[in-house]
């Protein structure tokens, strides 16, 4: 696991506040491992298909969903996790849902009062308070 980054969370209207993000990282072996894990079911089932008539056609999609979902596994280094913030409206910590797609700004709704919460990297805070310091690119 790699340190916590600290994030910075914004609503129209109010004060902004810390989103923290905690990441899992991946080493090489972990990587392939992950690509496997997740390529070798689609290729088991191209085998399995093969004999069947009609679904014999589906194997182009198999092997290619394979090969598309092994790269994107092995070229993955790290994973969002968590993202754990304040509730703009004052309802306690809450934990956001994590998006498909990890690229700042995020647009995400508070579980608790589903208030549309922007989340933006630390540095980018208009107050340029004590966290700027630690600004994660995801
Ligand atoms: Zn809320």
């Amino acid at each position: 696991m790699t340190p916590d980054a600290e994030l910075c969370g914004r609503v129209h209207g109010l004060p902004q506040f810390p989103v923290r993000a905690r990441f899992e990282s991946f080493g090489p072996a972990e990587r392939r491992r992950r690509a496997l894990r997740f390529a070798l079911p689609l290729l088991l089932l191209s085998v399995v298909v093969l004999p069947v008539p009609g679904f014999h056609l589906s194997i182009p999609f198999l092997l290619g969903s394979a090969l598309w979902v092994g790269r994107r596994r092995l070229r993955e280094t790290e994973q969002l996790r968590e993202l754990v913030g304040e509730c703009p409206c004052g309802r306690g910590p809450q934990a956001y849902a994590l998006p498909d797609g990890v690229a700042l700004p995020l647009l995400l709704r508070c579980p608790a009062c589903r208030e549309f919460v922007r989340v933006e990297s630390a540095g980018s805070c208009a107050d340029g308070k004590e966290r700027c310091e630690t600004s994660k690119v995801l």
